[in-house]
């Protein structure tokens, strides 16, 4: 026969805190809490495996159950001296819900339960209480009448209100023993008028009713969105607790409260919570009367005294607890307690929800006192988190008017003056204004108004979307796929939540949340040291997989070093010609149409593009950079409208329409999957010899220069489709270096690779290495044409995929490792077949995100490289993954 019940109390339990899956966190940290020897009511959890029998049985209970809730009842009474639904001296016993997984206030409780007429009569005399027998009374019908009996909880609220009107009482404290008796009566009506049956005196009826109820309330509503937010599998059901009551509203020397063992957002190593005298748990919640602090230094308010001086005795045997709770968890707890008559009860421990700042403070505080190793402190904290902590935040305290919500494709927060277009952001900017872009899209000759800005939002676009990659890499927030942000570039304004805002009207962008706030909110600085630096340390020691950034702008290289990028997994080079002045040159290269236009155009690029690799060779000193040659999806740089191919034509000094008409030829009707990536340098080598040139020359520089240190070249050739592809421009590389050793009389060591970005390439890695030193996955190209879905588009439609679980999560954020990491594992096999010391890394956005970095580690990856501000979030999920491995 199946054991669906685990008794606990009086010192000893049959479940533990390993028996989670069984007992629910609730019911499996009272069990551990009891084999503590610690004050916990006796009990017993009802296990979430009746939970999964009581759905497979179209919910009912097995025949088994009702000899176990028996014996589980008779336990209780022995271990707390008293009768379930005897009227000389009940037992009462609280109901609750408690799953595998956290699910607060999603599903149902029910307390004071074994109260009818007689025991609370009983209770009344045996407490010499009347009034709080007949409050419990009233407040467990109300409770069970809602929850059980599904009467509406306003509708006993509604005669509570009445019935304090009626007497000229404005508090419930001021309700005497008589007015609950009278107030009970009018319940039971209520209750007997909507039913057409009493109020269940029955106390077997009631559990039996309660318990039921507490199951059903697995599917509720509440609990059924919870559940799909957060990843919970249905099958992993609830367990119920059943528990003697213990009371903190039987007089002053009752309270009830929570406590976090440390400071739950600073960290501090101080016991910090809130308790109520004279009150029951969920008073404390329900927030009317307002708590009082544990500690007296915390305390606001003097007339209101803190649980250290109130009940010393109480405050001091609660630290205990906590030390002794933190000691055998081995992390922070957050705990429920109830003081009865002057005795302490422990109701509920589990790990505490904390801010990033105090998980690096907590964890590395544990390791100094010895509680915790190095190791399990770096498995500990979210990587995800840190993202808190490394871009100016919002001040979590202060209020928010939220205008709308879009993607949060780049994190952090900035407030600022509305415009929309980049010259007006560059205007503004110059005259020291912080503005926020506002675009229903960006293009690459936004990047001048992008960097002006403080943030940027689009109304279109995904999280792979042009504004979106590139404001990660500049470290702005940003926020795309706003929807609801409608945009009227001719008004110059956009409606969003009823609001109309202007040109110059102030809006916070928080690019953390994908918040569009109206005004300005205020932000907190990060803060890189103590606590965090330490936990980075350890997690550097213990990960395999290196660590670079995606950085093309000097800027951008510097923050990648300061977050402690182990190089430059891959530089844009295209992402280096948005500048309004190089950008016509850019053009005027893209649109001349013959080889000696070109070459001029190229000519007025190679110094430029020289000087930016000197800059970024000198920054990373002596680091490896990954230089990709031009890819340009060729729509991204072609002028727009009239004034640009007017600029254009000048520059290259031929005629308007001779550039208009160079336009329509070029215009392409799938850019993504046009003449872009090294088709460009199949077709025209000569651009490809200008980068590789500029590239070497720049090395050599660098290297002459006083303490310049000699950069770890690596060439990267985008978007290739097989090996022939890339041994003609390797030998084109290889060509121009040989030309720089005749002129120079050396050339620096460099290496050439290539990106896999396109299935086809995967599949044919093994020729592809023959020429290749290295691959790097572009899995953001990758994904789009594993899946053939666009990288720009995909946010219209991508959230219906998800919420129907197609995908667990957007597949341009999180890898798709079941069809896509296949074209990986495939190519990283393949490629190192044919060339055992293939290095091997990422680029794409997935570099950054934590569940890819755990399949990149299993698939044997040198390196990941991402945004520099994902860069200690991918160090730590790097170790995470290591550990994970071993
Ligand atoms: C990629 O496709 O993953 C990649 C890194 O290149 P880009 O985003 O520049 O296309
Ligand atoms: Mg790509």
């Amino acid at each position: 026969m199946s054991q669906w019940l685990y008794n606990f109390g009086g010192g000893a339990a049959e479940g533990s805190a390993a028996m989670k899956d069984l007992l629910g966190g609730k019911g499996a940290n009272l069990a551990e809490m009891a084999v503590l020897g610690l004050p916990v009511p006796p009990g017993f959890t009802v296990s979430t495996e009746l939970c999964a029998a009581y759905y497979d049985n179209g919910k009912s209970f097995p025949d088994s159950l009702t000899a176990q809730v028996d014996s589980g009842i008779r336990h209780i009474e022995k271990a707390a001296g008293a009768s379930f639904g005897d009227a000389a001296d009940p037992l009462l016993v609280s109901v609750r819900s408690g799953s595998r997984a956290s699910m607060p206030g999603m599903m149902d409780t029910v307390l004071n339960l074994g109260l009818n007429d007689a025991t609370a009569a009983g209770l009344a005399a045996g407490t010499g209480d009347a009034r709080f027998a007949y409050d419990s009374y009233r407040r467990f019908i109300q409770m069970f009448g809602d929850v059980v009996l599904g009467v509406g909880h306003h509708e006993f609220e509604d005669l509570l209100e009445r019935a304090k009107e009626g007497l000229g009482i404005q508090l419930d404290t001021d309700m005497s023993a008589d007015d609950w008796r009278d107030l009970i009566e009018k319940y039971k009506a209520l209750v007997q008028a909507r039913l057409g049956a009493p109020f269940p005196q029955d106390v077997g009826e009631q559990l039996w009713g309660a318990m039921r109820a507490v199951f059903d309330s697995w599917m509720n509503d509440r609990a059924v969105t919870y559940r799909r937010l957060y990843d919970i599998p249905e099958s992993w059901g609830t367990a119920v607790n059943i528990q003697a009551m213990v009371f903190g509203n039987m007089g002053e020397d009752c309270a009830t409260g929570v406590a976090f063992t440390r400071n739950p957002s600073s960290g501090d190593n101080r016991i910090y919570g809130e308790y109520l005298i004279n009150a029951q748990g969920e008073d404390v919640v329900a927030g009317i009367r307002t708590p009082r602090p544990l500690v007296a230094s915390a305390e606001g308010d003097v007339s209101a005294p803190a649980l250290e001086s109130a009940m010393p005795e109480i405050f001091a045997q609660l630290g205990e607890i906590s030390k002794r709770l933190e000691g055998h968890y081995r992390d922070m707890q957050d705990i429920e307690f109830t003081v009865q008559k002057g005795k302490l009860w422990m109701l509920q421990t589990r790990s505490g929800k904390r801010t990033a700042a105090a998980a690096l403070k907590i964890a590395a505080d544990m390791v100094a006192e010895g509680v915790l190793d190095e190791e399990s402190a770096v498995s500990r904290i979210e990587p995800e988190a840190l993202e808190q902590m490394l871009h100016p935040r919002l001040d979590p305290d202060a209020p928010r008017d939220i205008l709308a919500h879009g993607l949060p494709a780049s994190p952090g927060a900035a407030a600022g003056k509305v415009v929309f277009s980049s010259e007006r952001a560059e205007d503004l900017a110059a005259k020291g204004e912080a503005v926020i872009l506002v675009r229903p899209e960006t293009s690459p000759e936004d990047i001048h108004g992008m960097h002006a800005a403080k943030a940027i939002l689009t109304s279109r676009g995904g999280m792979t979307s042009h504004a979106a990659v590139v404001a990660r890499g500049m470290g702005r927030p940003c926020i795309t796929g706003a929807l609801d942000v409608r945009i009227n570039l001719e008004a110059g304004n956009f409606k969003a939540g009823g609001a109309t805002i202007g040109e110059g009207d102030i809006i916070t962008i928080d690019g953390t949340r994908g918040e569009i706030l109206d005004g300005e909110i205020p932000t907190i600085e990060p803060e890189l040291t103590g606590a965090f630096a330490t936990l980075m340390g350890w997690a550097d020691n213990i990960r395999a997989l290196k660590v670079r950034a995606n950085a093309e702008t000097p800027a951008d290289a510097a923050t990648a070093r300061k977050f402690g990028a182990e190089g430059i997994g891959l530089c844009r080079t295209e992402h280096m010609f948005f500048d309004a002045e190089r950008i016509i040159a850019m053009r005027e290269m893209i649109l001349a149409d013959d080889m000696e236009g070109r070459r001029t155009a190229l000519a007025k690029l190679l110094p430029m593009q020289r000087q930016d690799f000197v800059e970024l060779f000198d920054i990373m000193a002596g680091l490896p950079v990954t230089i990709r040659l031009l890819d340009p999806p060729l729509h991204e740089f072609l002028p727009h409208g009239e004034a640009e191919i007017c600029d254009v034509a000048k520059a290259a000094g031929v005629k308007v329409e001779e550039v208009a008409g160079r336009v329509a030829l070029l215009r392409e009707n799938n850019p993504m999957l046009g003449h872009r990536g090294c088709r460009l340098g199949i077709s025209h080598p000569e651009i490809y010899e200008m980068q590789a040139r500029a590239i070497f020359e720049a090395a050599i520089e660098v290297a002459k220069s006083d303490g310049g240190e000699a950069v770890a070249l690596e060439i990267m050739i985008p978007l290739v489709m097989g090996g022939k592809e890339l041994q003609i421009l390797k030998d084109l590389v290889d060509g121009v270096a040989a030309k720089i050793a005749d002129e120079h009389g050396n050339v620096p060591d460099y290496m050439v690779g290539t990106m896999i970005e396109l299935p086809r390439a995967a599949l044919k890695a093994g020729d592809i290495a023959e020429a290749a030193r290295f691959f790097s996955f572009g899995t953001n190209d990758l994904t789009q044409t594993t899946l053939g879905i666009s990288r720009d588009d995909a946010a219209s439609f991508m959230n219906s995929y998800v919420r129907q679980g197609m995908f667990h999560q957007d597949p341009f954020t999180s890898l798709d490792q079941d069809g896509v990491g296949e074209l990986i594992e495939t190519a990283c096999r393949r490629g190192r077949e044919s060339r055992a010391d293939l290095k091997l890394g990422i680029c794409g956005e997935h570099g950054g995100d934590p569940a890819s970095i755990h399949f990149f580690q299993k698939c044997g990856l040198d390196y990941v490289s991402c945004s520099p501000y994902r860069v200690p979030i991918a160090r730590l999920a790097a170790a995470q993954a290591k550990l994970k491995q071993q």
